[in-house]
C-alpha cells in the first residue's frame, strides 16, 4: 500500500508543530521542532504571504500528515464524511480516528501511527477474533482489538505501551493483556488532533 516516504521531521517543521511521526524520538530533545522550529528549505525563515487559501491548505496538509495518509486516501475519506449526515468536519475526524491503525496507536500498542500501520499490515492484530491487516479498516463501538496469539511483535508492542501517557477516553486498553475495546464513537471534544477541520471543509468545498 502506498505511503508517504518523505522525511518525517520536515513535515512537522513545515506545519510548525509536533505531529509525532517518529515514535520515541519525538519525546526527546532530538526532535527537530525543538532544535529548528522554522520551515525547511532555503526560504524557510523568510516571510510567507498569508492567504485564506494557504491557511486552508496548511490545515489540510497538517491533518493528512498527522494521520499518515496520501492525498487520494485523505480526499476519499473526506468524500465519505461529506455523504454522512451531520457536520462534515466532525465526520471526517471521526472516520480518521476510527481507522484501525490510528486505534492501535491511540491504545498505546505502537509508538507512532507509522509503526501501528506496519503492525496492522503484517497481521499482528485481530478485531473481534478475526485477523485484520487493513490499516484503513474502520472500527465501531464494542469492537475488541487484540494482539494475535504468540505474535513476534509482542515485545515491540510492550515497549510502545511504556511510552503511552494516556489512552483516548473513547477507548479502553489493557496493556497487560494487550487488548483494547472501542467504548463509543469519539466526540469532537475527545479528539485532540490539532486541526481546525472547518478549514479543510472550506478548502474541499471550493
Ligand atoms: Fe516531528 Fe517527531 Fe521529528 Fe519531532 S522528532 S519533528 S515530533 S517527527
Amino acid at each position: 500500500m502506498a505511503r508517504d516516504r518523505g522525511p518525517k521531521c520536515k513535515q512537522c517543521r513545515r506545519e510548525g508543530l509536533k505531529l509525532f511521526l517518529k515514535g520515541e524520538r519525538c519525546l526527546t530533545e532530538k526532535c527537530a521542532i525543538e532544535r529548528r522550529s522554522y520551515p525547511p528549505g532555503e526560504h524557510g525563515r523568510g516571510r510567507i504571504k498569508q492567504s485564506e487559501y494557504l491557511l486552508q491548505l496548511r490545515e489540510k496538509q497538517k491533518a493528512r500528515r498527522y494521520y499518515g495518509l496520501l492525498e487520494t486516501q485523505f480526499r476519499n475519506t473526506y468524500e465519505k464524511a461529506s455523504r454522512q449526515g451531520g457536520v462534515t468536519g466532525e465526520n471526517l475526524l471521526r472516520l480518521l480516528e476510527t481507522r484501525l491503525d490510528n486505534v492501535v496507536y491511540r491504545l498505546g500498542f505502537a509508538a507512532s501511527r507509522a509503526q501501528a500501520r506496519q503492525l496492522v499490515r503484517h497481521g499482528h492484530f485481530s478485531v473481534n477474533g478475526r485477523r485484520v491487516n487493513i490499516p484503513s479498516f474502520g472500527v465501531k463501538p464494542e469492537d475488541v482489538v487484540t494482539l494475535k496469539g504468540s505474535s513476534a511483535a509482542e515485545q515491540v508492542i510492550r515497549d510502545a505501551t511504556d511510552l503511552t501517557a494516556s489512552v483516548a477516553p473513547w477507548l479502553q486498553a489493557d496493556h497487560e493483556g494487550l487488548t483494547g475495546k472501542v467504548l463509543k464513537w469519539p466526540e469532537r471534544a475527545e479528539i485532540d488532533t490539532p486541526v481546525q477541520e472547518q478549514l479543510i471543509v472550506e478548502l474541499y468545498s471550493k
